[in-house]
Protein backbone atom coordinates (compact mmCIF):
# COMPACT_ATOMS: atom_id res chain seq x y z
CA UNK A 1 0.00 0.00 0.00
CA UNK A 2 2.67 2.69 1.00
CA UNK A 3 6.60 2.26 -0.16
CA UNK A 4 9.43 4.52 0.23
CA UNK A 5 12.21 4.20 -2.21
CA UNK A 6 15.97 5.42 -1.92
CA UNK A 7 14.58 7.55 0.78
CA UNK A 8 16.81 10.29 2.23
CA UNK A 9 16.50 12.90 4.26
CA UNK A 10 18.89 16.03 5.78
CA UNK A 11 18.41 18.70 7.95
CA UNK A 12 21.25 20.85 7.22
CA UNK A 13 24.26 18.80 7.10
CA UNK A 14 22.87 15.93 9.24
CA UNK A 15 21.79 13.39 7.30
CA UNK A 16 18.99 11.62 9.31
CA UNK A 17 18.10 9.24 6.77
CA UNK A 18 20.50 7.70 4.75
CA UNK A 19 18.14 5.88 1.28
CA UNK A 20 15.78 3.36 3.11
CA UNK A 21 13.35 1.50 1.26
CA UNK A 22 10.84 -0.04 2.88
CA UNK A 23 7.50 -1.47 1.67
CA UNK A 24 4.16 -1.43 3.52
CA UNK A 25 1.99 -4.55 1.77
CA UNK A 26 -2.06 -4.35 2.76
CA UNK A 27 -2.97 -5.72 6.07
CA UNK A 28 0.89 -5.85 7.35
CA UNK A 29 1.95 -4.97 10.70
CA UNK A 30 5.69 -3.62 10.90
CA UNK A 31 7.51 -2.62 13.88
CA UNK A 32 10.19 -0.13 13.66
CA UNK A 33 12.84 -0.49 16.90
CA UNK A 34 16.04 1.26 17.47
CA UNK A 35 18.40 3.89 19.16
CA UNK A 36 17.34 7.33 19.72
CA UNK A 37 18.61 10.10 16.83
CA UNK A 38 17.75 6.62 14.53
CA UNK A 39 15.59 8.10 12.52
CA UNK A 40 12.40 6.39 13.11
CA UNK A 41 10.61 9.35 13.57
CA UNK A 42 11.84 11.16 10.46
CA UNK A 43 10.83 7.91 8.79
CA UNK A 44 7.17 7.76 9.70
CA UNK A 45 6.99 11.64 8.77
CA UNK A 46 8.14 10.98 5.53
CA UNK A 47 6.03 8.40 4.94
CA UNK A 48 3.06 10.96 4.69
CA UNK A 49 4.77 13.82 3.94
CA UNK A 50 4.27 15.82 7.21
CA UNK A 51 8.27 15.83 6.25
CA UNK A 52 9.65 16.77 2.61
CA UNK A 53 12.25 13.66 1.47
CA UNK A 54 15.33 15.26 0.88
CA UNK A 55 15.70 12.53 -1.96
CA UNK A 56 13.96 9.26 -3.00
CA UNK A 57 10.04 8.59 -3.45
CA UNK A 58 6.92 7.74 -1.85
CA UNK A 59 4.54 5.41 -3.11
CA UNK A 60 0.87 5.58 -2.13
CA UNK A 61 -1.55 2.55 -3.73
CA UNK A 62 1.55 2.26 -6.35
CA UNK A 63 1.35 6.22 -6.98
CA UNK A 64 4.08 8.82 -6.77
CA UNK A 65 3.24 11.18 -4.25
CA UNK A 66 4.20 15.05 -4.66
CA UNK A 67 3.45 18.04 -2.65
CA UNK A 68 2.40 19.66 -5.65
CA UNK A 69 0.61 16.80 -7.51
CA UNK A 70 -2.91 16.40 -8.03
CA UNK A 71 -4.12 13.47 -8.17
CA UNK A 72 -3.98 12.00 -12.19
CA UNK A 73 -2.58 9.70 -13.91
CA UNK A 74 0.63 7.54 -11.94
CA UNK A 75 0.76 10.82 -9.50
CA UNK A 76 -0.74 10.96 -6.17
CA UNK A 77 -1.33 14.05 -4.29
CA UNK A 78 -0.79 14.94 -1.07
CA UNK A 79 -4.57 15.54 0.27
CA UNK A 80 -5.15 12.08 -0.98
CA UNK A 81 -2.36 10.57 1.01
CA UNK A 82 -3.15 12.26 4.46
CA UNK A 83 -7.43 11.76 3.94
CA UNK A 84 -5.76 7.48 3.91
CA UNK A 85 -2.63 7.55 6.12
CA UNK A 86 -3.46 7.72 10.12
CA UNK A 87 -0.69 8.99 12.65
CA UNK A 88 -0.81 8.72 16.10
CA UNK A 89 2.12 10.39 18.31
CA UNK A 90 3.28 10.19 21.37
CA UNK A 91 1.36 13.28 22.62
CA UNK A 92 -1.73 12.80 21.85
CA UNK A 93 -2.07 16.14 19.61
CA UNK A 94 -5.54 16.47 20.47
CA UNK A 95 -7.40 19.63 20.62
CA UNK A 96 -7.96 20.83 24.11
CA UNK A 97 -10.70 23.27 24.07
CA UNK A 98 -12.92 19.89 22.34
CA UNK A 99 -14.70 17.18 24.04
CA UNK A 100 -13.67 13.88 23.31
CA UNK A 101 -16.59 13.19 20.86
CA UNK A 102 -15.74 16.98 19.20
CA UNK A 103 -11.90 15.36 18.60
CA UNK A 104 -13.20 12.55 16.74
CA UNK A 105 -15.54 13.77 14.22
CA UNK A 106 -13.72 16.79 13.72
CA UNK A 107 -11.69 14.92 10.81
CA UNK A 108 -14.51 13.73 9.27
CA UNK A 109 -17.31 16.81 8.85
CA UNK A 110 -14.03 19.43 7.88
CA UNK A 111 -12.06 17.22 5.52
CA UNK A 112 -14.63 14.73 4.15
CA UNK A 113 -17.86 16.71 4.67
CA UNK A 114 -19.50 13.83 6.88
CA UNK A 115 -22.60 15.03 8.34
CA UNK A 116 -22.71 15.75 11.92
CA UNK A 117 -25.34 13.17 12.84
CA UNK A 118 -23.36 10.42 10.72
CA UNK A 119 -20.05 11.57 11.90
CA UNK A 120 -21.31 11.29 15.48
CA UNK A 121 -22.49 7.87 15.25
CA UNK A 122 -19.64 6.21 13.71
CA UNK A 123 -17.53 8.10 16.57
CA UNK A 124 -19.49 6.56 19.14
CA UNK A 125 -18.70 3.26 17.48
CA UNK A 126 -15.20 3.94 17.82
CA UNK A 127 -15.17 5.26 21.33
CA UNK A 128 -17.39 2.60 22.65
CA UNK A 129 -14.24 0.05 20.60
CA UNK A 130 -11.95 1.85 22.61
CA UNK A 131 -13.51 1.30 25.55
CA UNK A 132 -14.30 5.37 26.10
CA UNK A 133 -18.58 5.43 25.50
CA UNK A 134 -18.86 6.91 28.81
CA UNK A 135 -16.14 9.64 28.11
CA UNK A 136 -18.11 11.73 24.74
CA UNK A 137 -18.87 14.89 26.41
CA UNK A 138 -15.44 15.16 28.82
CA UNK A 139 -12.15 17.20 27.78
CA UNK A 140 -8.79 16.11 27.07
CA UNK A 141 -7.62 17.32 30.45
CA UNK A 142 -9.67 15.27 32.20
CA UNK A 143 -8.63 12.31 31.10
CA UNK A 144 -6.02 9.52 32.03
CA UNK A 145 -2.68 9.51 29.32
CA UNK A 146 -4.48 6.19 27.61
CA UNK A 147 -7.91 7.55 28.12
CA UNK A 148 -6.58 10.75 25.68
CA UNK A 149 -4.44 8.03 23.46
CA UNK A 150 -7.22 5.55 23.16
CA UNK A 151 -9.63 8.97 21.73
CA UNK A 152 -6.17 10.22 19.52
CA UNK A 153 -6.27 6.26 17.96
CA UNK A 154 -10.48 6.83 17.75
CA UNK A 155 -9.80 10.06 15.75
CA UNK A 156 -7.19 8.52 13.46
CA UNK A 157 -9.45 5.64 12.72
CA UNK A 158 -12.56 8.16 12.16
CA UNK A 159 -11.12 9.08 8.25
CA UNK A 160 -11.05 5.32 7.98
CA UNK A 161 -7.48 5.11 6.89
CA UNK A 162 -5.69 2.07 4.77
CA UNK A 163 -2.81 2.86 6.89
CA UNK A 164 -2.07 3.71 10.43
CA UNK A 165 1.55 5.41 11.10
CA UNK A 166 2.12 5.26 15.35
CA UNK A 167 5.03 7.04 16.46
CA UNK A 168 6.11 5.83 20.41
CA UNK A 169 2.22 6.18 20.88
CA UNK A 170 2.50 4.76 24.40
CA UNK A 171 6.22 6.49 25.41
CA UNK A 172 4.49 8.97 27.62
CA UNK A 173 2.22 7.24 29.47
CA UNK A 174 2.42 6.06 33.25
CA UNK A 175 3.42 2.14 32.64
CA UNK A 176 -0.16 0.89 34.45
CA UNK A 177 -1.82 3.02 31.73
CA UNK A 178 0.35 1.30 28.92
CA UNK A 179 -1.74 -2.05 28.65
CA UNK A 180 -4.76 -0.47 27.45
CA UNK A 181 -3.39 1.10 24.38
CA UNK A 182 -1.62 -1.92 23.39
CA UNK A 183 -4.85 -3.53 23.44
CA UNK A 184 -6.36 -1.53 21.21
CA UNK A 185 -3.50 -1.73 18.65
CA UNK A 186 -3.10 -5.75 18.98
CA UNK A 187 -6.82 -5.75 18.17
CA UNK A 188 -6.96 -2.96 14.88
CA UNK A 189 -3.81 -5.67 13.71
CA UNK A 190 -5.90 -8.71 14.14
CA UNK A 191 -8.43 -6.78 12.55
CA UNK A 192 -6.51 -6.37 9.46
CA UNK A 193 -4.94 -2.92 9.81
CA UNK A 194 -1.86 -1.61 8.00
CA UNK A 195 0.77 -0.32 10.68
CA UNK A 196 3.86 0.98 10.88
CA UNK A 197 4.32 0.80 14.84
CA UNK A 198 7.42 2.68 16.01
CA UNK A 199 7.88 1.58 19.64
CA UNK A 200 9.94 0.36 22.55
CA UNK A 201 7.94 -2.21 23.78
CA UNK A 202 10.04 -5.09 22.59
CA UNK A 203 7.34 -7.86 23.84
CA UNK A 204 4.21 -5.81 22.05
CA UNK A 205 6.52 -5.39 18.95
CA UNK A 206 7.27 -9.05 18.79
CA UNK A 207 3.98 -10.05 19.20
CA UNK A 208 2.12 -7.73 17.09
CA UNK A 209 4.17 -7.55 13.64
CA UNK A 210 4.91 -9.55 10.81
CA UNK A 211 8.20 -7.81 10.46
CA UNK A 212 10.81 -5.97 12.38
CA UNK A 213 13.02 -3.17 11.49
CA UNK A 214 15.89 -2.23 13.38
CA UNK A 215 16.90 1.10 12.13
CA UNK A 216 20.47 2.10 13.11
CA UNK A 217 21.97 5.73 12.43
CA UNK A 218 19.86 5.95 9.45
CA UNK A 219 19.81 3.31 7.61
CA UNK A 220 17.88 -0.73 8.35
CA UNK A 221 20.48 -2.21 10.13
CA UNK A 222 18.33 -5.45 10.39
CA UNK A 223 14.99 -6.73 9.42
CA UNK A 224 13.54 -10.17 9.50
CA UNK A 225 10.45 -11.52 11.83
CA UNK A 226 10.14 -11.10 15.08
CA UNK A 227 12.22 -14.51 15.57
CA UNK A 228 15.20 -13.32 13.86
CA UNK A 229 15.06 -9.94 15.55
CA UNK A 230 13.81 -9.69 18.78
CA UNK A 231 14.08 -13.15 19.97
CA UNK A 232 17.08 -14.09 18.15
CA UNK A 233 18.83 -11.42 17.56
CA UNK A 234 22.29 -12.62 15.87
CA UNK A 235 24.16 -9.66 15.21
CA UNK A 236 25.72 -7.90 18.49
CA UNK A 237 24.47 -4.31 18.23
CA UNK A 238 20.96 -5.77 18.15
CA UNK A 239 20.92 -8.14 20.55
CA UNK A 240 22.74 -5.11 23.04
CA UNK A 241 19.62 -3.41 21.83
CA UNK A 242 16.86 -5.18 22.36
CA UNK A 243 18.00 -6.79 25.87
CA UNK A 244 17.96 -3.08 26.96
CA UNK A 245 14.00 -3.20 26.85
CA UNK A 246 13.47 -6.45 28.13
P1 LIG B 1 13.65 8.82 19.35
O1 LIG B 1 13.68 7.36 19.68
O2 LIG B 1 14.41 9.62 20.34
O3 LIG B 1 12.27 9.36 19.09
P2 LIG B 1 14.07 8.76 16.46
O4 LIG B 1 14.66 7.49 16.01
O5 LIG B 1 12.63 8.96 16.30
O6 LIG B 1 14.50 8.99 17.98
P3 LIG B 1 14.32 11.12 14.86
O7 LIG B 1 13.38 11.94 15.65
O8 LIG B 1 13.85 10.62 13.55
O9 LIG B 1 14.87 9.91 15.71
O10 LIG B 1 15.62 11.99 14.66
C1 LIG B 1 16.74 11.55 13.94
C2 LIG B 1 17.78 12.64 13.95
O11 LIG B 1 17.28 13.76 13.24
C3 LIG B 1 18.18 13.16 15.31
O12 LIG B 1 19.57 13.35 15.31
C4 LIG B 1 17.44 14.46 15.43
O13 LIG B 1 18.15 15.35 16.23
C5 LIG B 1 17.39 14.94 14.00
N1 LIG B 1 16.21 15.77 13.70
C6 LIG B 1 14.92 15.36 13.77
N2 LIG B 1 14.07 16.35 13.42
C7 LIG B 1 14.85 17.41 13.14
C8 LIG B 1 14.57 18.76 12.72
N3 LIG B 1 13.32 19.19 12.49
N4 LIG B 1 15.62 19.58 12.53
C9 LIG B 1 16.88 19.15 12.72
N5 LIG B 1 17.21 17.91 13.11
C10 LIG B 1 16.22 17.05 13.33
MG1 LIG C 1 11.07 9.43 17.59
Amino acid sequence: VIQAIGLRKSYGTLEVLKGMNLTLARGEVVALIGPSGSGKSTLIRCLNMMEQPTAGTIRFRGKEIGRKFRDAGDKIGIGTLRRNVGMVFQHFNLFPHKTVLENVTEGPIVVCKTPRAEAEEQAKELLAQVGLQDKHGAFPNHLSGGQKQRVAIARALAMKPEVLLLDEVTSALDPELVGEVLTVIRRLAQDGMTMAIVTHEMAFAADVSDRVMFLDQGSIAAQGSAEEIIRNPDNERLASFVSRFN
